[in-house]
């Protein structure tokens, strides 16, 4: 496998097709630097995310049939960033297991 430069052009992914790991690394992220997350006319499918870095700025990231899409500079060479992470936590689609390892009940008899 060759393991070179991402290209420039990225073509939308699912956002499940997504590494897990990726996105909650984003959205760990995105609250670190207390970005905040508004759904745009109470529709779960546009929001808008503020920016870290400039606090009069905010980015707009729309779901589309399980496609997130930003706004920002970042999702041009990206299929992710911190603001649709941000939006995903949001949606409850991003859940922090606690215990992941072990699937059975621990207290079955
Ligand atoms: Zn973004």
């Amino acid at each position: 496998m060759a393991a070179t430069e991402s290209p420039v052009q990225v073509t939308p992914a699912r956002w499940e097709e997504i590494d897990r790991q990726v996105w909650l690394r984003m959205a760990a992220k995105a609250q670190r630097e207390r970005l905040r997350a508004y759904r745009l006319n109470d529709d779960p499918r546009h929001w808008v995310v503020t920016s870290a870095r400039h606090p009069d700025v905010a980015y707009e990231v729309t779901l589309l049939d399980g496609t997130l899409f930003c706004s920002c500079p970042a999702s041009s060479y990206f299929p992710y960033c911190k603001h649709r992470a941000l939006v995903l936590l949001h949606l409850g689609w991003l859940r922090v297991e606690p215990s992941a390892s072990s699937p059975e009940p621990a207290d079955r008899r």
